[in-house]
C-alpha cells in the first residue's frame, strides 16, 4: 500500500495544465488567471475628493474665514480653473481636486450664503483628498496564478481589463460503471440502485470550476466501458466510478489498455480510509483516474484526490486539499494503519465525529460538514487535542 501524500503526488506527475484562454470580464469570477495582469493607468487617474464639500487652498484653513465660490466640480466635470487663496470651489465625491486647492473642507463644516463660504470652528487634520495613483499605479500587477474572486474582478475592471487569460476550465467526464446502476429518476428493478455519487462528484467538480460532463452508465463489460471511453477522447480527464475493486479493476485497466498502446497506468492501493482502491493513467491529451464506487469513499477521494488535481490543471499549485484544525469534543481510541477521513461535524465547541463511519452512507455525508483526518496509527485522543481535518 502507497500513502494518500504518494498516491497524490503519483496523480501530480499525470497531471497537466490546461491551455489559456481570454475571456470576458464578466466570465472571470472563479477562473484560475493565467498571466500577470498589468495596469495600463493609475487608479484615481487625478486627486479626487473623498467627500463632498469645498476644495480650498491651503492658506485659508482657519476657523470663520470667508471664501468666495467660483465654480463646481462634480464627478466626471473637472474644474478648469485654478483656485486662489479667498476662493473655493464646491466639490463632489469623485471629483477632480482643481489646480491650487490642498484640502476639502466637508460641506457639515461650512455655512454658504450666497456665492459665500464661512468655514465653521471644527477644522480637521484630514485633507479629504486621495492623490493620483493611491489605489494602483500604471503597471501595478495582478500576479498569476490565482482564482479570481469577486473582489479580484472589480480590481481588474478598475485596471481597464476587459478581456482576462485564465486557464480554461477542464473536461472531465465521469463514467459510472456497474449493472447494478440507473439514473436518478429512472425506475429501478429490484436489484438495481441509483447512481449517485456521480452526481455529487460532478457538483464537486463544477464547483472547482472544472467542465464536468455525466457519461452514461457504463455496465460491467468492457465492450460498455470501451465505448463510454470512446465517448470521452476530447476530455482533459476521465474519471471512471467503481469497477475498481480487486478482482474487477481489470476492467478498466483492460479498456485503458486496449484504448491505446502507450498508455501509462497504475493501480494504486493507498492506505485510506474509506477510498482504498485508485487507479491511474495517461494516454495523449487524457488523464484518467479511477475511483472507488462506495459512494461516501467516491466522494472522500473527490475531494482528496479530484480536487487537487483539478485545481493543478487550472494552473495552481500542485498541493494537497487544504486542512484546518479544530479541537475534539471527546476522547477517541487509536486509528488503525490507514490514514481515516472521518465524517465529522464542525461546531463552535469542536469537532465530533459521527459514530457511524460505513462508506455506503451517504446520510451521514450529507450531515457532515468536515473530514476529520487521523494519520495512520494516529491517537489515541483526549477530548481537546487538536485535529486535521477538510472542511466540506
Ligand atoms: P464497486 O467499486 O463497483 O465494487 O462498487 C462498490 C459499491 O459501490 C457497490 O455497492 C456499488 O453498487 C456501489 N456503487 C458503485 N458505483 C456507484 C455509483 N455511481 N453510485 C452509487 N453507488 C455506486
Ligand atoms: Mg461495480
Amino acid at each position: 500500500m502507497i500513502s494518500v501524500s504518494q498516491a497524490l503526488d503519483a496523480l501530480f506527475a499525470l497531471t497537466r495544465s490546461t491551455d489559456v484562454e481570454e475571456v470576458p470580464l464578466i466570465e472571470a469570477s472563479g477562473r484560475v488567471l493565467a498571466r500577470d495582469v498589468t495596469a495600463r493607468r493609475d487608479q484615481p487617474p487625478f486627486a479626487a475628493s473623498a467627500m463632498d464639500g469645498y476644495a480650498i487652498c491651503e492658506s485659508d484653513h482657519s476657523q470663520g474665514q470667508t471664501l468666495e465660490v467660483i465654480g463646481e466640480a462634480p464627478a466626471g466635470h473637472r474644474f478648469s480653473g485654478v483656485i486662489s487663496p479667498g476662493q473655493a470651489v464646491r466639490i463632489f465625491t469623485g471629483g477632480v481636486v482643481p489646480e491650487g486647492a490642498t484640502r476639502i473642507i466637508i460641506q457639515e463644516d461650512v455655512t454658504r450664503v450666497g456665492d459665500k463660504i464661512t468655514l465653521g470652528d471644527r477644522l480637521e487634520e484630514a485633507s479629504h483628498i486621495r492623490p493620483a495613483g493611491c489605489d494602483f499605479q500604471y503597471g501595478s500587477t495582478l500576479a498569476a496564478s490565482r482564482r479570481l474572486s469577486p473582489e479580484d474582478v472589480a480590481l481588474l475592471a478598475s485596471m481597464n481589463v476587459p478581456m482576462v487569460p485564465v486557464h480554461r476550465a477542464p473536461k472531465v467526464a465521469l463514467i459510472s460503471t456497474g449493472d447494478e446502476l440507473v439514473m436518478p429518476g429512472e425506475v429501478p428493478k429490484d436489484d438495481q440502485i441509483i447512481a449517485s455519487n456521480t452526481f455529487g462528484l460532478h457538483a464537486l467538480l463544477r464547483s472547482l470550476g472544472a467542465d464536468a460532463r455525466l457519461l452514461p452508465i457504463a455496465p460491467d463489460r468492457e465492450s460498455g466501458l470501451r465505448l463510454c471511453f470512446d465517448l470521452a477522447q476530447d476530455a482533459d480527464l476521465i474519471v471512471t466510478i467503481g469497477g475498481a475493486s480487486v478482482g474487477d479493476h481489470d476492467i478498466v485497466a483492460q479498456v485503458m489498455a486496449s484504448t491505446n498502446t502507450d498508455a501509462a497506468r497504475s493501480f494504486y492501493k493507498v492506505a485510506m480510509r474509506p477510498g482504498k482502491p485508485l487507479m491511474a493513467g495517461r494516454w495523449g491529451g487524457t488523464m484518467m483516474v479511477g475511483l472507488p464506487g462506495n459512494p461516501v469513499s467516491a466522494m472522500v477521494c473527490g475531494h482528496v484526490f479530484l480536487a487537487p488535481v483539478v485545481r493543478a490543471m487550472q494552473g495552481l499549485p500542485a498541493a494537497p486539499a487544504p486542512r484546518d484544525q479544530a479541537s475534539l469534543t471527546e476522547d477517541m481510541g487509536p486509528n488503525g494503519p490507514r490514514e481515516h477521513y472521518m465524517r465529522a461535524l464542525l461546531t463552535a465547541d469542536g469537532i465530533r465525529p459521527f459514530a457511524r463511519q460505513d462508506s455506503s452512507l451517504l446520510t451521514v455525508l450529507s450531515s457532515a460538514n468536515a473530514l476529520m483526518v487521523r494519520p495512520p496509527h494516529d491517537g489515541p485522543h483526549k477530548a481537546g487535542t487538536m485535529m486535521p481535518y477538510l472542511p466540506l
